[in-house]
C-alpha cells in the first residue's frame, strides 16, 4: 500500500470512503497523482475548484496575502473583508454578509439568523420546513434540516420543529405551513440529493407562500451557486430572490470559506453584536480568496462560459442517453449535471479512476458531473469518450 494511504488510514477517524489515489498537484482541469498519472477532473473537489488548478492570478494574490497578514480575528478590521463582502453583495443582490469557514457553518448561521428574527419580532415562530433529499451539512443544526434520515437518526434529538416536504411538490410544503413556521430552506438545485432542479412553479410558489405567510426563504447556494448553473446563483434563473442565502464551496476556490447573506429587511431584525461569531470567519486570507475569485469570474465572464459549455455538455449527454443502454436519465443544468445509470455508481467511478477520470456520485445512483468551470468543449469531448468506453 502507498505510504500516504497507510498513514492516513492509521491516523484518521474512519469517516470517509476514499478512492485509492493520492493526488499531488493540478493544472487547469487535470489532476496528477504521486505516480504522475493524469486525471480529467469532473469532481472539482466537490464543486469547489471553479477556476480549476494553478490559476496564477489567484495564487499570486494568496501568496502575497500570506506574506502580508493571514489572520486578525474579528476584533479588528482588515483590508480584504470589506472587499469580499462588497463583491459578494454585488453578485448576489443581497445586502449584508457574514463570513464563515464552511458551508455547514453558513447554514448554521442562517438558521440562527432566522430564529433571532422571529424572536426579535416576537412572532413565536420557530419551525423550519426543509426538503426531502436535501443536504445542508453535518453539524447539529444543519443536519436537522438535511433530508436524509440516516444522516440524522443517530444524533437525535435534533433541533425542534423541523418538517420535511417533497421537493418540487408545492402542496406538500403548503400542508406543513403553520403560524409557527419561521423559514423554508431549500437548494434551488439539489446536488448531493441527486442533481434535482427546482421547477419554476415550485420556486415561485415558495416565494409567494413565504410572502403571504410572513415566512423567510433561505436558499442554500453552497453547491449550485457561484456560476455552476450558468447564472451566478441558481435562484436567479427564477427571479425568486431569497431573504437569506448561504454560500461556500466555490466562493474561495479551495480556501475554506463560506458565507450567509441577507436582505436589509432581515438584517434589521436579526443578529446583533454578541449574537453570533467565529474566530477565523472573514479573515484576510480567506477574504482575499473570495474577492479575487469574484474578480476573476467577472473578468473572464465565467458565468457566460458555463452557460455555453453547459449546453454543450447537455447535448453530449443527450447523445449518450440515446446511445448507451446503461444511461437511464440526464439531470441538471450548466456544469452541475448528472446521469442516472443502471450499473452501481461506486463501481463505475472506481473504473473511471483507472481510466484517468474523476467522477463522484449523488443520491439515486447518479454520477455527478461538476468539473471546474473553466473546462473547454474539447475536454468535455474527452470526458464523453472516456465515460462511453466505461459504460459500454
Ligand atoms: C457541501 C454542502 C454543504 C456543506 O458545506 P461544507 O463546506 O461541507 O460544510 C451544505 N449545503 C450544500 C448544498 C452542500 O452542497
Amino acid at each position: 500500500m502507498n505510504q500516504y494511504i497507510e498513514e492516513t488510514e492509521k491516523g484518521l477517524v474512519h469517516t470517509y470512503n476514499r478512492f485509492p489515489v493520492v493526488l499531488d498537484h493540478g493544472e487547469g482541469v487535470y489532476l496528477y497523482d504521486t505516480e504522475g498519472k493524469k486525471y480529467l477532473d469532473f469532481a472539482a473537489g466537490i464543486a469547489v475548484c471553479g477556476l480549476g488548478y494553478g490559476n496564477q492570478e489567484l495564487n499570486d494574490t494568496l501568496k502575497t496575502q500570506i506574506d502580508k497578514l493571514m489572520h486578525t480575528s474579528n476584533l479588528y478590521y482588515n483590508t480584504s473583508c470589506g472587499q469580499a463582502a462588497e463583491a459578494l453583495k454585488r453578485v448576489s443582490g443581497m445586502d449584508r454578509v457574514f463570513f464563515t469557514n464552511s458551508g455547514t457553518e453558513a447554514n448554521e448561521g442562517a438558521l440562527k439568523a432566522v430564529r433571532k428574527y422571529a424572536w426579535k419580532k416576537g412572532s413565536g415562530r420557530y419551525e423550519f420546513i426543509a426538503m426531502e433529499n436535501s443536504f445542508h451539512g453535518r453539524s447539529m443544526g444543519a443536519v436537522s434540516v438535511t433530508g436524509t434520515e440516516s444522516y440524522r437518526t443517530p444524533y437525535e434529538p435534533l433541533i425542534q420543529g423541523v418538517k420535511f416536504a417533497k421537493f418540487n411538490d408545492l402542496d406538500s410544503v403548503k400542508a406543513l405551513v403553520s403560524d409557527k413556521t419561521c423559514a423554508i430552506i431549500l437548494e434551488p438545485l439539489q446536488g448531493e440529493g441527486g442533481i434535482n432542479i427546482a421547477t419554476p412553479e415550485f420556486m415561485k410558489g415558495i416565494r409567494k407562500l413565504c410572502d403571504k405567510e410572513g415566512i423567510l426563504m433561505i436558499c442554500d447556494e453552497i453547491q449550485c451557486g457561484m456560476g455552476r448553473t450558468g447564472k451566478m446563483f441558481a435562484w436567479q434563473h427564477y427571479g425568486t430572490k431569497p431573504d437569506i442565502m448561504t454560500m461556500a464551496k466555490a466562493i474561495g476556490s479551495g480556501v475554506p470559506v463560506g458565507a450567509f447573506a441577507m436582505t436589509e429587511a432581515v438584517a434589521e431584525y436579526s443578529l446583533e453584536p454578541g449574537d453570533h461569531g467565529t474566530t477565523y470567519g472573514g479573515n484576510p486570507f480567506a477574504c482575499a480568496a473570495v474577492a479575487k475569485t469574484i474578480e476573476i469570474f467577472e473578468k473572464k465572464n465565467l458565468v457566460a462560459h458555463v452557460h455555453e459549455v453547459g449546453e454543450y455538455l447537455s447535448q453530449k449527454l443527450d447523445e449518450l442517453l440515446k446511445e448507451c443502454d446503461a444511461v437511464v436519465q440526464k439531470k441538471g443544468i450548466g456544469l452541475i449535471q448528472g446521469i442516472e445509470i443502471t450499473r452501481p455508481v461506486g463501481e463505475v467511478s472506481a473504473e473511471a479512476l483507472k481510466e484517468g477520470l474523476l467522477v463522484i456520485s449523488a443520491k439515486g445512483n447518479v454520477l455527478r458531473l461538476v468539473p471546474p468551470l473553466v473546462i473547454e468543449k474539447k475536454q468535455i469531448d474527452e470526458f464523453v469518450e472516456k465515460i462511453k468506453h466505461i459504460l459500454s
